[in-house]
């Protein structure tokens, strides 16, 4: 009776750990929408795991900003980026597309930068209501993962997964100064990590004085 009872309860002891080792990895899905096209995406880009390939294929012809062109592959770093800010700040449900992989002949167009991230099909422009662009600028600077560019007048943000650096419009009305820390991975370990080395990051960041963490950095900014 007794090893009954024992045997019985094995499968309950072990039964939470058996659950969390076939758990699925969580999918992560977009719905977007390209303003130019019209083009739209909506479903699962990446299992939990890696990208989706076909789903890649899909969104890189979508988040061209012509439909007339051959299309780069986008880069998985900046729809990561896209998918956790929208994520973390309920964007949606179906985010709006500026611009995503321009040619060059598209970026002279619009005057894009000369070295633009939208150059490489990794770097987008997502639309942002006006109400909510700290937020969901504050949300993308915190993640540290890239290019943040701040459009509140144009009602967009711009996101790439490019050298972390930000900057903004000029001329935007401030709802009132944010501040905040922005942590900055420089994967270098803390006993060798250079006061130039801090100097150097807080400056080409426009950043005030950085403070070091761990072999992290914490940088505080305002917006
Ligand atoms: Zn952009």
């Amino acid at each position: 009776m007794r090893r009954r009872v024992l045997l019985a309860a094995v499968p309950a002891l072990f039964a939470p750990a058996i659950l969390r080792a076939n758990e699925a990895p969580q999918a992560k899905r977009l719905s977007l929408r390209h303003v130019n096209t019209g083009a739209r995406f909506n479903g699962i880009w990446h299992n939990g795991t890696a990208p989706d390939p076909v789903a890649m294929v899909e969104l890189s012809g979508i988040l061209a900003d012509s439909a007339r062109v051959l299309p780069l592959p986008f880069a998985p770093a900046t729809l990561e980026i896209l998918w956790r800010v929208a994520s973390q700040t309920r964007l949606g449900p179906e985010l709006t597309i500026h611009s995503g992989y321009r040619t060059p002949e598209i970026n002279r167009a619009v005057n894009g930068a000369g070295d633009s991230q939208h150059l490489r099909a990794a770097a987008l422009d997502v639309e942002v209501p006006t109400g909510r662009v700290p937020a969901v600028a504050e949300a993308a600077l915190r993640l540290a993962a890239g290019g943040v560019g701040v459009y509140a007048r144009r009602q967009f943000i711009h996101l790439d997964s490019g050298p972390v650096r930000h900057w903004r419009d000029d001329g935007v009305e401030r709802a009132g100064p944010f501040r905040g820390t922005l942590r900055l991975d420089l994967g270098v370990q803390p006993g060798r990590l250079r006061a130039e080395d801090l100097t150097e990051a807080g400056r080409r960041l426009g950043l005030d004085r950085p403070v070091p963490l761990g072999n992290r950095v914490v940088l505080p900014f305002r917006l």
